[in-house]
């Protein structure tokens, strides 16, 4: 590994690889991204894959059309699948709606529509009886109305990784797996180099794209990162007689249960524990849950066979929009992380606004609320900078 760098990105997950290329596809590329496991290990390959308009706050509306965007283009700039296919995302919703940590009051699928025609974005309020269409089957009991994306679907993000890594390499990032940071060199108000496992490496631009160890290399930063680590657990069926034609991605949301075609059977996933494993395991005994709900809401899941099953865990802000952006009281240090259940489908476009900051210093990519992606820093959260030294 070299020691020395303009950049080091912490963190090998789809955000930190998005931001390597975009990096060096804006002609920056001594760049090193370091992964203390392998590329991709973590949260961004134990996704379920969904790029969707529904499920964003409104400051990162823009990151996803972006995304979209860079999604559309894909094949021609990077020659390579990212496995976009439009299977649409419909969510249900009771009378009273769940909570939107965003709003902190009802996830209410009519304000979300209304958003969502504000902004251009293709959506249909569904009836019941559309919502029994699109995806047949269902046990529509406390459910009132149905939220409809045509445009959303799902990505291949281990082929958007793969991709964005193979050219980022070829323009001359290096990638050093297996090597894990374990602190910040500061000079003054000024990150000067990060410490490994293999060595030190000079830099004076260190990117936290840590994913569900983010909170901790924020504290090398004297930052307290207010992240919880979520557990979801994901379990991927046989084939069901019922659910062999395509549907949508049905997510109901107050319970935040959900199904999708997955070759020739269905992905299910549910749950929200706060977790920190570091390799998050399976707990069978919850897949007793997700039976007893699926088979409620599906019935003809009662003859699932059960094939494979994953957990993964989601880094959650309190107001469940990442903290990107530059530390205000640190020069050099970035943050790309707290993405939650979104970091799939913002990932080209955090990698392309990021890109321009560094390089920049400044972002006119996407109109955000302040023309820029302050609304994003950790700034706003109380209790940001921690009482320690860094
Ligand atoms: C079950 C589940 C379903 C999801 N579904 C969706 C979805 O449908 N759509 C969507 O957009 N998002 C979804 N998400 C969320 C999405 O997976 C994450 O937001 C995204 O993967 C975060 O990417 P990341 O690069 O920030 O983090 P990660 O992919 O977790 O990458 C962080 C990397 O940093 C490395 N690392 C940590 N500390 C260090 C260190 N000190 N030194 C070196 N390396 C370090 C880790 O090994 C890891 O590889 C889902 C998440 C889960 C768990």
């Amino acid at each position: 590994m070299k020691n020395t760098a303009k950049v080091v990105i912490i963190g090998g997950g789809i955000q930190g690889i998005s931001l390597a290329y975009h990096l060096a596809r804006r002609g920056l590329t001594d760049v090193c991204l370091v992964e203390m496991k392998e590329l991709g290990s973590g949260s961004s390959g134990r996704s379920a894959a969904i790029i969707g308009h529904a499920f964003p706050s409104e400051n990162c509306l823009p990151l996803v059309e972006l995304s979209f965007a860079a999604l559309m283009r894909f094949q021609d700039e990077l020659d390579a699948d990212p496995g976009y296919e439009p299977i649409g995302c419909l969510l249900l919703a009771g009378a009273q709606g769940a909570p939107d940590p965003s709003t902190g009051s009802g996830y209410d699928l009519r304000r979300r529509h209304a958003l969502l025609q504000s902004k251009g974005v293709v959506s249909h309020l569904v009836d019941r009886e559309t919502i029994s269409r699109l995806t047949p089957g269902l046990n529509l009991e406390k459910i009132e109305v149905g939220l409809y994306g045509p445009r959303d679907g799902s990505v291949d993000p281990h082929s958007i990784m793969m991709a964005y890594a193979h050219h980022a390499r070829r323009l001359g990032v290096e990638f050093a797996e297996g090597v894990k940071a374990t602190g910040l060199q500061i000079e003054g108000d000024r990150v000067v180099g990060v410490h490994t496992t293999a060595g030190f490496m000079a830099t004076h631009c260190v990117v936290n794209a840590a994913g569900f160890r983010a909170r901790e290399v924020g504290t090398w930063a004297g930052m307290d990162l207010p992240i919880t680590n979520m557990k979801r657990h994901i379990f991927v069926t046989g084939p069901i007689a019922a659910y062999s034609q395509p549907i949508p991605f049905t997510y109901e949301v107050e319970v935040a249960w959900y199904m999708r075609r997955e070759g020739p059977g269905l992905l299910i996933g549910m749950g929200a524990v706060e977790s920190d494993e570091e390799d998050p395991q399976v707990d069978w005994s919850f897949l007793d849950v997700v039976a007893d709900h699926s088979v409620y809401r599906a019935p003809a899941l009662a003859e699932a066979e059960i094939k494979s099953g994953w957990a993964g865990l989601r880094p959650i802000t309190p107001d469940d929009d990442p903290i990107l952006g530059e530390a205000s009281h640190l020069r050099g240090f970035f943050n790309d992380c707290g993405w939650g259940g979104h970091g799939i489908m913002n990932a080209p476009a955090a990698g392309i606004v990021l890109a321009e900051l560094i390089v920049d210093g400044t972002t006119d990519r996407v109109n955000l609320t302040d023309a820029d992606i302050s609304c994003f820093r950790a700034e706003r959260f109380e209790g940001w900078l921690s009482k320690g030294d860094c």
